[in-house]
């Protein structure tokens, strides 16, 4: 890469982290976990010290938080509010620890004490006495100047309005804190992805009076502006804090060396799943002020502190139960039902155990306490469980033997390819025979790559199933809508729209029909193949009759596995009988060959945005079936970007200075010669 292109590729992650920062701070709505936020902070400062010529000011290792919101009136710091640097591994705190002593030039065989402070994933205040009387309250702000939200700060019972004790400080900012417990927490589930922006939502209210009625606790730690402290180190000011009223944490110790440090670090990751506040790490801070004055600040973080931080997709929690989910092709997955639990900014309270070995494997019990592990965006699974913390009655899981759904045996197939047997247990009924398959084959027919009907969503078939209104997927075109209109939440309206959308969807490619009726192994390539070989869906039906099996091995893409998938779906009379109720009220489309005289021959596309009443694969097949292409990215390839409601404003904007073709979903169809 050359320097332009670092330089581009180190602003686009500046312009992506204030973004971040943006609904993070000022709209308490987080667009990301706080472990991909910290990845991209890592990375810009990865590049910032491979290449010195990268600099911006908006830099997060230049800034703190973010700039007051307009909402509230702002006021300077007298000491600015700082960030922490943060530290993840016991080398990363041997060289914190190292810095510290090289900077004061002290032997390496002096103790350096710490105040050891859980951190509380909250919002940071500082609080301003004079003459013993709470008298402004500010927010972080972007450090040097903050929100003024003293009102709001004024409705927590936990913050002292006025301080009786003859030792305090004639003025002080009081820094700590503001948070949710989890359990007060639990009543805001529905409005707050978690407790920290429950905490910054309700805190920055413009009126104070819905501050008050949340629970907000405060606990504080640290102080900014000062006259007449006299203290001289952190474990004594916390000492100090309670006398005079406040709140501190219970955990907070004072310890010296690295080894030590850890230990604690252990003890509290343990007990974290138990305490009724968040914490994402612990907070390491050199005890004696004398030092910390010494060794001053970096650009945005004092030298004399650190966080700790937990590595954000672990958690300890109990198993109250393990639950066994049936899944379209009759898998059997096993579910640990979890004491919710924040992870990385995600309340989770399900979590996979895989499969019946894994269970057994890892010998897995209900009561347990266990790690829970969540990575990314995947399911979070549980990775061990505590043997010694286990009752005496415990008993060992033992994985149904029959379907919970429909009682029919369970099975662990062996696979003809590999010779192994399968580590799925499944449920040996066909198809429709087993309600719960049944439910989930119907949420797979109406997905958003299948029939994709608008307003038809897993709820729906939930519900209407209840209802005995949809039991097969024929039923969705059978649909009695009077009864529907007589039900709770449905009106005349909301019916006309569903027939609407359901009507809309009776036109079908053969390609979407067969992803659709969720044979084991056709997934949407292999369905794509499928319906290139049959053409026709008359052919596609009665591939039972012909037992034409052995032709689809010729099939580039098509073995053996996906092959016994189709003879045990024709096997199977149900389906059968689906195939042919569905032909009555469908039209399916037979397969376009691809020729390279398409309407979009040699032209290329790219959808930003929501399209109306057509999927992204829906357009995808179009394209292809009129010889165009679909790209990935704007680039100098792409020929016609296609906006939809609320595009990507990056890819337009660097669509118009490629001076790419942007046209709209009537342009596009247009260009097909259709209008929807
Ligand atoms: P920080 O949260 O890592 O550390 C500083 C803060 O720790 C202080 O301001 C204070 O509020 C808190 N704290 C708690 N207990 C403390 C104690 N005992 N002593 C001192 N401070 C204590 O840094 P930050 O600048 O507030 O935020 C950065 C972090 O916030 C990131 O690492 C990221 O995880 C998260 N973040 C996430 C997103 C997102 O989109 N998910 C966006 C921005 C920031």
């Amino acid at each position: 890469m050359n320097k332009k292109e670092i330089k581009l590729q180190y602003l686009k992650k500046i312009e992506l982290i204030k973004k971040y920062n943006d609904h993070y701070y000022d709209k308490s709505n987080p667009l990301v976990t706080d472990q991909a936020y910290d990845k991209l902070k890592n990375e810009i400062e990865k590049l910032e010290i491979d290449y010195s010529f990268l600099k911006s000011e908006s830099s997060p290792t230049k800034t703190v938080g973010h700039k007051p919101s307009k909402n509230f009136s702002k006021s300077l710091h007298k000491v600015p509010m700082l960030s922490l640097a943060n530290a993840f591994t016991e080398e990363d705190l041997v060289n914190f620890e190292k810095k510290i002593k090289n900077f004061l030039s002290l032997e390496d065989k002096i103790k350096i004490f710490y105040s050891a402070e859980p951190k509380i994933d909250g919002i940071s205040a500082s609080l301003t006495y004079k003459n013993r009387k709470f008298y402004m309250g500010l927010s972080r702000g972007d450090g040097k100047e903050g929100e003024d939200i003293t009102e709001n700060l004024a409705t927590i019972v936990d913050i002292p309005k006025v301080i009786s004790s003859k030792d305090f400080p004639e003025e002080i900012d009081i820094r700590g804190e503001v948070f949710i417990q989890n359990s007060d927490f639990k009543n805001l589930r529905e409005k707050f992805a978690n407790p920290r922006n429950a905490a910054s939502g309700s805190l920055r209210q413009k009126n104070p009076n819905d501050t008050k009625k949340i629970p907000l606790k405060f606990i504080a730690y640290t102080f900014g502006y000062e006259k007449g402290l006299l203290v001289n180190n952190q474990s004594d000011y916390i000492k100090k804090l309670n006398d005079w009223g406040f709140k501190t944490n219970p955990f907070n110790k004072l310890i010296w060396g690295v080894k030590n440090l850890i230990i604690n670090y252990n003890e509290i990751e343990k007990k974290r799943a138990n305490l009724d506040f968040d914490i994402d790490g612990i907070v390491y801070k050199v005890n004696d002020f004398a030092m910390q004055k010494r060794l001053g600040n970096v650009a945005n973080a004092p030298r004399w502190a650190i966080a700790h931080k937990f590595s954000s997709y672990k958690a300890v929690s109990k198993i109250l139960d393990i639950e066994i989910q049936i899944g379209r092709t009759g898998a059997l997955t096993p579910v640990a039902k979890i004491k919710p639990i924040n992870i990385g900014g995600v309340i989770v309270s399900n979590a996979t155990l895989h499969n019946e070995d894994e269970i057994n494997r890892k010998d897995i019990r209900v009561g347990d306490i266990a790690v829970i592990e969540r990575a990314g965006d995947v399911i979070p699974h549980i990775l061990s469980t505590d043997k010694q913390k286990r009752s005496k009655n415990s008993k060992k899981f033992v994985f149904p033997k029959n379907c919970p759904s429909c009682g029919s045996e369970t099975i662990k197939e062996l696979n003809k390819v590999t010779k192994k047997v399968d580590a799925v247990r499944r449920c040996s009924s066909e198809g429709y025979d087993c309600e719960k398959i049944s439910i989930e084959k119907l949420k797979h027919f109406v997905s958003k790559d299948a029939f994709n009907i608008d307003g038809f969503g897993k709820k729906i078939v939930e519900s209407f199933w209840k209802l005995n209104l949809v039991k097969f997927p024929q039923d969705i075109f059978n649909l009695d809508f009077s009864k529907i209109q007589n039900l709770d939440g449905w009106g005349k309206l909301s019916v006309q729209n569903l027939k609407y959308s359901i009507d809309q969807k009776k036109n079908i490619s053969l390609e979407r029909f067969i992803y659709s009726l969720g044979i084991r192994h056709i997934g949407l390539e292999n369905a794509k193949l499928l319906s290139k070989h049959f053409i026709s869906f008359s052919k596609f039906k009665n591939l039972s009759k012909q037992n034409d099996y052995e032709d689809l091995l010729n099939i580039d893409g098509i073995g053996e596995t996906q092959i016994s998938s189709i003879k045990s779906f024709f096997s199977n009379k149900t389906n059968k009988k689906v195939l042919n109720e569905l032909d009555k009220f469908l039209v399916i489309k037979d397969t376009v060959q691809v020729s390279n005289d398409g309407l979009l021959n040699n032209k290329t596309f790219l959808v930003t945005g929501k399209l109306n009443g057509i999927s992204r694969a829906e357009v995808k097949s179009l394209i292809e079936e009129n010889s165009g292409k679909t790209i990935s990215s704007v680039s100098k390839k792409l020929n016609f970007l296609i906006i939809g409601e609320k595009p990507t404003k990056k890819k337009v904007d660097y669509a118009k200075e490629l001076k790419v073709k942007i046209i709209d979903q009537a342009e596009f169809l247009k260009m097909l010669n259709k209008t929807s």
